[in-house]
């Protein structure tokens, strides 16, 4: 049985003020449906993790550094974020890819670091709106995927969340609607499952692209969406908690 993960992605966004009251008010909510995780600024880890101590909720970064330590300016690595508290590294958003220029092997490498430091990556995968009008996002996301296999095995996907996220739905207010959202976290479950069953049938699949808590339900329903990765509405604490209701709908 996999149980739901609405993990919110807050961005750049926020003060010291805002994720306080925001943290505060998630805290107030949590009615334990769902496992919640939060994935804040870098600079607000410590505060959050402080914050999260004593409840159930997860600490999420939303990148980690392929390199141990060293010379990689700006960059944060694996062993200051399980310091921070962290048990999740969010890998590879398109916005990382498409703004940063990050490519399936560095994701890659960044998702390695992460299962050998101990943290949970979360793999961001999806298409392009180009790509979806094409009808090319299976192989795009098996693309995606194949980067990390080769890297970590499938075996680095048994302590792993992958999270389906079509580009043109991010921040945009499209969303995929249930049924396609469902074929694709299918392909990806069924992907993994030709290496090996186990591991593919405990995999979360999140589903990441203007979810809501008006479609959260319809779309946490389906047999392969096993939770979400939640970026606007994850701002206000009654919706990110909204979302999570849902989940038992
Ligand atoms: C995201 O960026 O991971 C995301 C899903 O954003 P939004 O919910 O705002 O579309």
């Amino acid at each position: 049985m996999r149980k739901t993960l609405i993990a919110g992605n807050w961005k750049m966004n926020g003060s010291m003020a805002s994720v306080i009251e925001l943290i505060e008010g998630i805290k107030a909510g949590d009615s334990g449906v769902a496992e919640l995780a939060v994935c804040p600024p870098a600079v607000f880890l410590m505060k959050v993790g402080g914050m999260l101590a004593d409840t159930e909720i997860a600490l999420g970064a939303q990148n980690v550094c392929n390199h141990e330590s060293g010379a990689y300016t700006g960059e944060v690595s694996a062993a200051m974020l399980t310091e921070s508290g962290c048990r999740y590294a969010i890998v590879g958003h398109s916005e990382r890819r498409s703004l940063y220029l990050e490519s399936d092997q560095l994701v890659a490498a960044r998702f390695d670091m992460a299962i050998k430091s101990g943290l949970i990556p979360i793999l961001c995968v999806g298409e392009t709106l180009d790509e979806h009008e094409q009808g090319v996002t299976e192989a795009v996301v098996a693309k995606q995927i194949d980067a990390v296999l080769e890297l970590s095995g499938i075996g680095g996907f048994a302590n792993a969340v992958i999270a389906y996220e079509p580009v043109w739905a991010i921040g945009t207010g499209l969303v995929a609607s249930p049924d396609t959202a469902q074929g694709i976290h299918h392909f990806i479950r069924g992907k993994l499952a030709e290496s090996d069953a186990g591991i593919a049938e405990q995999l979360r699949i999140l589903y990441g692209g203007s979810m809501n808590p008006g479609n959260a339900a319809e779309l946490l329903a389906q047999p392969d969406i096993d939770g979400g990765l939640i970026g606007g509405a994850s701002l206000k604490a009654q919706d990110f908690l909204a979302i999570a209701q849902a989940a038992q709908e």
